[in-house]
């Protein structure tokens, strides 16, 4: 075991049931879906350039945004069919009131053994009690640069220290394993990457660089900022023995190394140049109701119109399941060309 305490918890086991076995969510390609990741709202108290203009996009209006009672409707009708893995995100989900409220509905659901959150981190320190109590199990946080000065020139508005803190007390709350999520960009972080990686020498932490994906609103940063995952990985090898391990397990496209005695790992994500669409597990619910069966796919299942007028979990999970059959076999990512309509990731819930 690579990370300490990670026996204690194993909280991305894989349940002891065949993931083929008829009534379970598998797509046309024969991959069992276990995996629904939740956007929670649109809104984000950041800017972070590869993602959002700094006026924001057009927001959702609220009475169009699924309720806790929703999402938890939503839920109960996925996880009879082998949902058994969640994830809070969005926008950025912390900005989104009572969230542990929704922890706790989604936690008592039969069923669901894996919740998880994607943040920025700045709310996090404050609610991170709140959360554990309330049955979360995971956090990533997204951290592009360790440099203050840096973080608001990527992220619009100030907030490194929140951030770190924020990571300390996850850590300190037992919400591992703890990933942190950074974009990397040449010429505006990615003289960091070894910094980042010397992160895993001192925290049990998994560092996992993002190649920028190509959404409307960032096409040419993507095409100038782009650096294949394969040169970050030439990068941090050459900081010392760099040896594959395996990752922290479950649901996640990542390839995972360690430095010889390091307590964390670093992790590679590389849609563009090393694409895992044939391992997907996943959906997405966007914050409005849409389901969504590829980030980059166009289009998406309305589950908002049939929760509101009444539908029976029997009904919701036959959406579901027809859904399958029109699941994409893969997304089409290429240097500077968006592969949906979707302006930013913050829309469906990256
Ligand atoms: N606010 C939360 C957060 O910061 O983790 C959740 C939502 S955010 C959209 C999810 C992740 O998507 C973050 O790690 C962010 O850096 C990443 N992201 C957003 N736009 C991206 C892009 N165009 N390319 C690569 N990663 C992106």
């Amino acid at each position: 075991m690579l990370l300490e305490g990670r026996q204690e918890r194993a909280p991305n086991t894989i349940p002891v049931i065949d993931l083929l076995a008829p009534g379970l969510l598998t797509d046309a390609f024969r991959r069992p879906i276990t995996y629904l990741r939740i956007s929670v709202t649109d809104r984000c108290n950041l800017r972070c350039v590869y993602c959002m203009p700094e006026a924001g996009l057009p927001w959702i209006p609220k009475a169009e945004i699924l309720t806790f009672e929703e999402i938890e409707r939503v839920v109960r009708a996925a996880a009879p069919l082998g949902v058994r893995s969640l994830r809070l995100t969005g926008g950025e989900p912390l900005v989104r009131r009572d969230l542990p409220q929704l922890v706790a509905r989604l936690a008592a659901i039969e069923g669901i053994d894996d919740i998880a959150l994607s943040t920025n981190g700045l709310l996090l320190a404050d609610l991170v009690e709140d959360l554990r109590a309330a049955g979360l199990r995971r956090v990533n946080v997204s951290l592009d640069t360790l440099r203050e000065d840096r973080f608001t020139a990527i992220a619009r508005r100030p907030g490194l220290d929140r951030v770190l803190a924020g990571i300390d007390a996850a850590l300190a709350a037992g919400l591992g394993p703890l990933k942190i999520n950074c974009v990397v960009m040449r010429g505006q972080n990615d003289d960091e990457v070894a910094d980042f990686a010397a992160f895993t020498r001192e925290r049990a932490v998994f560092v996992r660089f993002i190649e920028v994906m190509p959404v409307i609103e960032n096409a040419a940063l993507q095409r100038e900022a782009y650096i294949p995952a394969s040169d970050v990985l030439d990068r941090i090898a050459a900081g010392g023995d760099l040896q594959p391990v395996a990752g922290p397990g479950g649901n996640g496209p990542a390839r995972y190394y360690a430095y010889a005695g390091a307590p964390g790992a670093i992790g590679i994500i590389s849609p563009l140049s090393h694409d895992y669409c044939e391992t997907c597990n996943r959906v997405r619910l966007s914050a409005d109701g849409q389901l969504k069966l590829c980030l980059f796919g166009e289009g998406g299942i309305d589950l908002r119109t049939p929760l509101r007028r009444g539908a029976s979990a029997d009904e919701l999970g036959a959406i579901f399941t027809s859904a399958m059959a029109i699941k994409p076999e893969r997304h089409h990512l290429d240097l500077g060309k968006p592969a949906s309509a979707m302006r930013a990731l913050s829309e469906i819930g990256g």
